[in-house]
């Protein structure tokens, strides 16, 4: 359940009711929210005169449902705003690791030359080996930083571990955490504390209900803007990287009230299937996709064979005007 208080509720009261239910408290908006746990579904006499409203859930996805807030929650970043009223889509662009300077000075170009306002790269990268390329770590997050100051983009870039989660969180517009730390609860806690919209990627071997409860521990430590990512689950295809889950999205989107971040490139794994798979990603109506590019992608230290060329991403951009156009999305 989650609980609203009645204003007038003092912080002791507030706690004791809190204790009474094992619930989790969050200030907000001059609100304040107990979160039970969803097997708690009445609330008891005793209380009741000293709540403004409440919400029952079959489910542990309470503060995400469109139950509990029927609109999508509003992110902003940057100049840009997701969700709310919102129509806008935002097309996240950028190699997929931070390499040089003069590698996001190309990448800068293409996002101005195209109108578009955020920077996504990473500096700290997470591996399957750990004999390749990791990222250039704080040195590549003062480079992102040079790239905002100088174009005014908003920087997208991703915690690996905890350890680093301030640096990343210092110095990232929007804190992405990738497939592979989506249960990462030191990540997942600090993320809830931090005042920056988080973009989260699903475990690729997450179940919607696991992929959304990861949001929610988000949520409830107190952060309100947190985005999902769908990026492909392992099935028992090999031939594309991962399988996007489209299905899922289609249920996000029904029942849970958190702007939808489409990522073909990491799901195909391939650059020839990224266009077609962005093309349907977008008519899925979502809030943003996220699509790696790099100027020289069989040079990539990471994730080569996915990254459109510049010249492909221009002719993708192009197509997907004319389809933003028709499901009202204004590309941002
Ligand atoms: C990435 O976004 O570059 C990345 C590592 O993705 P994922 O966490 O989805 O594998
Ligand atoms: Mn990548």
């Amino acid at each position: 359940m989650i609980l609203q208080l009645k204003n007038g509720v003092d912080t002791q009261h507030a706690a004791k009711i809190a204790d009474a239910y094992d619930a989790i408290i969050i200030h907000n908006d001059a609100q304040t929210l107990l979160v039970t746990p969803s097997a708690i579904r009445s609330v008891k006499a005793e209380h009741e005169s000293m709540l403004e409203q409440y919400w029952v859930f079959d489910s542990d996805i309470q503060l995400s449902s469109r139950k509990f807030r029927a609109q999508t929650r509003e992110v902003k970043i940057g100049g840009i705003t997701l969700g709310g009223e919102s129509r806008q889509c935002a097309v996240i662009i950028g190699p997929c690791g931070v390499e040089s300077e003069a590698l996001l000075e190309e990448s800068a170009g293409l996002i101005r030359e195209l109108g578009l306002k955020t920077l996504r790269a990473g500096a700290f990268k997470p591996r399957t080996s750990p004999y390749t390329f990791r990222g250039m770590g704080v040195d590549g997050l003062k480079l992102l930083a040079k790239m905002r100051d100088k174009y005014g983009f908003a920087i997208v870039t991703e915690v690996r571990d905890s350890t680093q989660a301030d640096d990343v969180i210092a110095y990232a517009d929007v804190v992405q955490i990738g497939a592979k730390a989506m249960y990462d609860h030191g990540i997942l806690g600090k993320c809830g504390k931090a005042r920056k919209p988080i973009l989260l990627k699903r475990g690729f071997g997450s179940t919607l209900q696991e992929f959304v409860q990861a949001a929610e521990f988000i949520l409830s430590g107190g952060n309100e803007q947190v985005m999902l990512c769908e990026r492909g689950i392992r099935t028992f295809e090999s031939k594309s990287r991962f399988t996007l889950d489209l299905c899922g999205v289609a249920y996000l989107k029904e029942h849970t009230n958190l702007p939808i971040i489409l990522d073909p490139s990491h799901a195909m794994g391939y650059a020839y299937g990224v266009p077609d798979l962005a093309r349907a990603c977008l008519a899925m109506d979502v809030e943003g996709l996220l699509i790696e590019v790099h100027p020289n992608p069989a040079k990539a230290k990471s994730d080569a064979s996915q990254q459109l060329t510049h010249d492909e991403f221009r002719k993708l951009f192009a197509s997907l005007k004319p389809l933003a156009a028709a499901i009202n999305r204004q590309l941002v």
